[in-house]
């Protein structure tokens, strides 16, 4: 599967938790790749977004920093609104949700305050986001895309959730077991993982396709400086899937190569 080429075709893009990460290099491969869909908006918490973010949009004109802190429901109403502005009657083809959290925590040192946190970052602002975009979403979807009205993929509009292998349930189990025993994180990405699958049943009567991707384990804040992949890299790959997504990929649990994994 590869088809980053294809965001060419695609008229915008949102990515949240765009201020450093994966999040940060999404907007950056995005507009430096040759490929550019026509907007970029590159979401971040604080609308005093990092100097990297700042640099590339000064670059690119067609990057568009908006504020949204994604656990307030004020703050994604606002951005909903600001986005409808500058997206008018095109609507929004591609929104990615990526910002999350990792809330470390075993057995004996989890706390509710820590799953809740974790919950709400990973698994229930994706929804929110999702159902305050979706009047853009429907906007983009009903104009069709290139392969005709049953069409899917991010010509038309689709929604892309970061989730991560340590939320699958099925490999958590016999010698994966011993390690990464977080309950908060891992939780949150298996609720994503079915918020996600849920939200694509709903979506799919408005040809807006949905997917959960694991970026690979990689060299951010998050990832920590051990992980064999570079941001770069990993993006590269994510983008080339995200390109080539269509209407069979629709509602699965996907590796960041391509590959589907088990739940
Ligand atoms: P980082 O910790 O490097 O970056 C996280 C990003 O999310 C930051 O931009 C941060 O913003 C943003 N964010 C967090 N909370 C909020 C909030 N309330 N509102 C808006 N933005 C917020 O993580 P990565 O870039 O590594 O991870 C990106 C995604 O990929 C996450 O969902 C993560 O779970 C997933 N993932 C990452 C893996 C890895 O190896 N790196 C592996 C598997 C999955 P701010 O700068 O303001 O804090």
């Amino acid at each position: 599967m590869s088809g980053a080429g294809n965001f060419k075709n695609c008229g915008s893009v949102l990515v949240t938790g765009a201020n450093r990460g994966l999040g940060l290099q999404i907007v950056d491969s995005l507009a430096t790749g040759g490929f550019s869909p026509g907007t970029i908006i590159a979401t971040a918490r604080s609308a005093d977004s990092s100097q990297k973010l700042q640099e590339l949009a000064a670059k690119y004109p067609n990057i568009h920093i908006i504020s949204l802190d994604v656990v307030s429901q004020q703050s994604i109403d606002q951005c909903v609104e600001e986005v409808g502005k500058l997206l008018q009657d095109e609507g929004l083809n591609c929104l990615i949700n990526n910002a999350g959290i990792k809330m470390l925590g075993d057995f004996n040192t989890v706390t509710a305050e820590k799953m809740i946190e974790n919950f709400h970052t990973n698994a229930v602002a994706p929804l929110m986001i999702t159902k305050a975009f979706l009047p853009l979403l429907k906007k983009a979807a009903s104009r069709g895309g290139a392969g005709g009205p049953r069409s899917m993929g991010i010509q038309r509009a689709a929604v892309i959730n970061m989730s991560s292998l340590l939320g699958s349930v099925e490999l958590n189990w016999g010698e994966r077991a011993d390690t990464f025993k977080w309950y908060p994180y891992r939780t949150s990405k298996s609720a994503l993982n079915m918020v996600g699958r849920c939200m694509a049943v709903d979506l799919e009567p408005d040809g807006i396709l949905c997917i959960m991707i694991h970026p690979g384990w990689v060299r951010t804040d998050m990832g920590g400086s051990e992980a064999p992949l570079s941001a770069e890299e990993s993006v590269s790959s994510i983008l080339s899937v995200i390109g080539g997504l269509t209407e069979k990929d629709h509602g699965s649990f996907l590796n960041f190569t391509g590959e589907v994994l088990p739940w």
